[in-house]
């Protein structure tokens, strides 16, 4: 038996510059998804989820078909693992279990293919032929061409790579990719559910998507990542809302770079300047959030304990992250879940970090 499993992710700062070729900063959480294979004879895979109460099913190698269903993010690892030159797979039972909430932004389809694939690496002996970055790039494969959801490479990266005590730091341009520790004795990293399911992220997404495409058709380049802080005053001859759309992208760039200086050093208070920055940057210019998860970012903004706060993700609802005084994370969230819930009468939680049923931070997950 093949036991391996995979984190999900948040990300700290540089939202939405993914697919325009920028930086993203994504961090481990402490949730994560758990594959369990074990190889049989034939052709034939049975998969089980603990999460869903779907009956197991059961699909034939190379008769792997999307269905929309969660059985498409397993027939796409098979399906992509035996393109991969040299590799062999045969039959298997796999059973499947989470820790990761499925649609709240923390990127479970990301932790789910990464368990499996790196599963199937395991079960047949392909680590020399697939590494962590390759796993990634397949992940981010049977998402856009399997299952059809056009994601970025950030969650796949993030799902193969990160951990929960240093932020990664990925140039989705050149596929650098840096581990930057966080100063863990002085900061703690959370995450609050706002209640609001960003169930419409999809068509804003697209749209803001095409609204970069077309921002760049008019400043004759390629992508936005040609384009810096230097380059402002051609972007404002831009019409609205490409203006702002194009300007979100390039600040928010330049934030994540300043981002990973303030880690780097260490200041908490310059690195949550940062977030009520890029806040205000997808509240204003990229159009992304809605009024109540700007109450939510600014209630948590004004906590003494929290340094910064900001909405993370695709926006239209899901979640916020904010950094917090090492040791005080959890209270300052729940503190700020109540006065949310109060406020807005939405049903926020938090979920990060997580805590164990007997009240003791729980890092060890599932
Ligand atoms: P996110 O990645 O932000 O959580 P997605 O919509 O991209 O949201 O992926 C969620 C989908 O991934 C679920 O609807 C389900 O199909 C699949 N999934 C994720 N985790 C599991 C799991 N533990 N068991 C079964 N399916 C899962
Ligand atoms: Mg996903």
């Amino acid at each position: 038996m093949i036991s391996t499993s995979a984190h999900g992710r948040v990300n700290l700062i540089g939202e939405h510059t993914d697919y325009n070729n920028g930086f993203v900063l994504p961090t481990g959480i402490p949730q994560m998804t758990r594959a369990d294979l074990e190889p049989r004879a034939g052709q034939t895979v049975f998969v089980a989820s603990t999460n869903l109460a779907d009956k197991p099913f059961s699909f034939e190698l190379g008769s792997e078909r999307a269905v929309r269903s969660w059985s498409d993010y397993v027939q796409g690892a098979t399906w992509v693992m035996r393109q991969e030159p040299g590799a062999k797979v045969c039959g298997f039972d796999l059973a499947i279990s989470s820790t990761v909430p499925m649609g709240s932004g923390l990127s479970s389809s990301a932790a789910l293919l990464v368990a499996v694939l790196r599963a199937i690496r395991g079960a047949w002996g392909l680590e020399g032929l697939v590494d962590d970055i390759r796993i990634a790039r397949l992940a981010q494969k049977i998402e856009n061409e399997f299952v059809g959801a056009r994601v970025g490479i950030m969650d796949p990266l993030a799902a193969s790579l990160a951990t929960e005590t240093a932020a990664l730091f990925v140039d989705t341009q050149s596929l650098q990719i840096e581990q930057v520790p966080l100063p863990t004795d002085q900061l703690e990293v959370a995450v609050i559910n706002s209640g609001i399911s960003h169930s419409n992220v999809g068509g804003g997404y697209n749209q803001r998507r095409s609204e970069c495409e077309q921002a760049c058709e008019a400043l004759g380049i390629s992508s936005l990542r040609e384009v810096g802080m230097d380059d402002l005053a051609r972007i404002d001859s831009l019409p609205e809302p490409l203006r702002r759309r194009a300007r979100h992208v390039v600040t928010e760039n330049d934030r994540v770079l300043r981002a990973v200086t303030a880690i780097r050093s260490g200041d908490c208070q310059e690195l949550g300047r940062l977030f009520r920055e890029s806040h205000l940057s997808m509240k204003n210019d990229y159009e992304v959030s809605v009024p109540d998860i700007d109450t939510l970012v600014e209630i948590a903004s004004a906590q003494p304990e929290v340094f910064g706060a900001r909405l993370t993700g695709g926006g239209f609802g899901g979640s916020i992250v904010m950094i917090a005084r090492a040791g005080s994370a959890r209270a300052a969230a729940e503190k700020v879940v109540q006065r949310y819930n109060g406020a807005t009468g939405r049903v926020g939680f938090v979920l990060v970090p997580k805590v164990a049923v007997d009240g003791t931070r729980e890092i060890t997950a599932p």
